[in-house]
């Protein structure tokens, strides 16, 4: 029966493909199975009643000591080197990772040590072979990564080119657009600009051509006083006729930027008694101007001729656009940078709609069509005050009446 248990005990000791290997409380081997002889690069039998150390590499025997009595003293089952890397020595010096089970027996109130051991150098290797997959993948995924952020970089570069070149297209079609618009308007104003003059020409024109007939029929000395009324007449025709051709030439300068403005200090009051001088002999039937005659102390650093243009201008529309008995009232005040100007008139006003367009070149308001005018004036001199850095602005409203502001800087710079 001996034998047999003897036997069949023997038989799983082979039979199992883990090392087995027995050891005393001397670390003395005392039995080991062919797979522990193999692993280890041993004869048959060759291990027995050697110490257990030979297995374990030279630089682990110091602390093997102190594990091994640590050991003895808990005497339960475990696994051994938990946490750390465990390590065998074949016989021909070379080292392999291993893994040990610990399981203590007693025999005869005698105490072994049963180690099971499995070579783990293919499943390290494995491990291994798996970290360094790993770490090239990771490689591989960063060097990806990289790579698609540069490309999106690239890509958000292209795209701020792509959107350069769409604003730059839109700029050269508005641009195109613009000049298209451009053209359009200049031939609508070359449009108007020819019935203005062939209008505005064609009736004192037509006036100067009577008055020189007729004065041809006046030939007795006594006729003189007709003669005179006619040449009057011719006169003022012609004068009004120089002032839209002025005008336009000074639209001319306006335009190309050729107008040279000549700044000297002048007394207000002069500026303004010429103007109201020259528009008294405008006046209609009971109209009248009421000026600031205590603005001797008031002057100015500026372009007289422009600030005297503008003036007039303002007091002629006041007059030509207010009917009989009106009165026309010209105030002024200056403060610390600026003179501001405004000239008050009841007159024909202007209707809503057309204010938006009041100073658009050749513009004139619907009830203004019956005086005559090019509808030049404003815009010229708007243009003028914009250049000396001041404003011209304007109150109106039809049947009442309006008031043109003009504000002129009081040193030019
Ligand atoms: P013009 O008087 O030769 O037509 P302006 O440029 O001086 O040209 O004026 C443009 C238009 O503004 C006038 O045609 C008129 O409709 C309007 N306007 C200007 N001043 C007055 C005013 N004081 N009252 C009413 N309408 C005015």
């Amino acid at each position: 029966m001996l034998n047999k248990e003897q036997d069949i005990f023997n038989a799983l000791f082979e039979g199992v493909s883990e090392g087995v290997l027995v050891v005393n409380t001397n670390q003395k081997i005392v039995s080991v199975n062919s797979s522990v002889e193999k692993m280890f690069g041993y004869d048959n039998g060759e291990l027995i009643d050697q110490l257990l150390p030979v297995l374990i590499p030279k630089n682990y025997h110091a602390g093997h000591g102190a594990h091994f009595d640590g050991f003895m003293k808990q005497k339960e089952k475990r696994k051994m080197g938990v946490g750390r890397d465990l390590f065998g020595a074949k016989k021909s010096g070379e080292i392999f990772p291993l893994e040990v089970g610990l399981n203590p027996f007693k025999i005869d109130e005698t105490t072994y040590i049963m180690a099971l051991i499995v070579d783990v150098s293919v499943r390290k290797q494995q491990e291994e072979q798996i970290l360094l997959l790993n770490e090239q993948l990771e490689k591989k995924v960063k060097e990806r990564t990289k790579e698609l952020s540069t490309s999106v970089k690239e890509l958000k570069v292209l795209n701020i080119e792509l959107d350069k070149e769409n604003k730059k297209r839109i700029e050269a079609e508005n641009k195109t657009k613009d000049a298209l618009k451009k053209e359009k308007e200049l031939n609508e104003l070359k449009t108007k600009f020819l019935s203005l003059v062939s209008h505005e020409f064609k009736t004192p024109l037509s006036g100067i051509l009577t008055s020189a007939m007729l004065l041809g029929k006046y030939k007795l000395t006594e006729q003189q006083q007709k003669r005179d009324k006619h040449l009057q007449t011719i006169t003022n025709k012609v004068h009004y006729l120089n002032n839209i051709l002025n005008d336009f030439l000074s639209l001319e300068i306006l335009e190309t930027g050729k107008v040279k403005y000549k700044f000297y200090t002048f007394r207000l009051s002069k500026v303004v008694n010429e103007v109201v001088y020259n528009a008294n002999m405008l006046l209609k039937e009971g109209q009248r101007i009421k000026y600031p005659e205590d603005i001797d102390e008031i002057s100015l650093t500026q372009d007289e001729k422009t600030v005297e243009l503008a003036l007039s201008n303002l007091v002629n529309n006041a007059i030509k656009y207010s009917p009989v008995n009106t009165e026309i009232i010209i105030n002024i005040k200056q403060g610390k940078k600026f003179t501001t100007i405004t000239i008050k008139d009841n007159g024909i006003g202007i209707p809503e709609a057309d204010q938006k367009n009041i100073f658009n070149r050749y513009f004139r308001a619907e009830n203004a069509l019956l005086s005559e005018g090019t509808g030049i004036g404003l815009n010229i001199i708007k243009n003028h005050l914009q250049n000396l850095g001041g404003t011209l602005t304007f109150e109106s409203e039809e049947n009442v009446g309006s008031t043109f502001t003009m504000k002129i800087m009081n040193i030019a710079k």
